[in-house]
């Protein structure tokens, strides 16, 4: 997807450790790519990221991370809201609420 070439993620195996699970010692598993995070502020959508979810292997506890320099769009910008939709539509978007 081109939209998310945009910013440069941190890609393990480039220099950057993996999560790791500090109830288990264990380091986390990739789980899936491409994940939408849609930050919310007074209800509405502020900005898109793309990031990556990841799993414990021994406990399970899941934990999104992996995000770019910066949000793949914000609010501002076109095609913000199809962006949004495309996420949703795969069931691949989170919510995040600061308020
Ligand atoms: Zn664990």
């Amino acid at each position: 997807m081109t939209e998310v070439s945009r910013t440069e993620k941190q890609v393990v195996g480039g220099g950057y450790h993996k999560p790791v699970c500090v109830a288990c010692s264990r380091e986390l598993r990739p789980e899936k790519n491409g994940i939408g995070i849609l930050d919310m502020v007074r209800g509405k959508g502020y900005e898109l990221w793309d990031a990556d979810k990841w799993k414990c292997p021994a406990c399970g506890i899941e934990v999104i991370g992996g995000f770019g320099q910066g949000p793949v769009r914000s609010h501002f910008e076109d095609r913000f809201a199809q962006l949004v939709d495309s996420y949703r539509e795969r069931e691949n978007l989170t919510e995040v609420h600061y308020d």
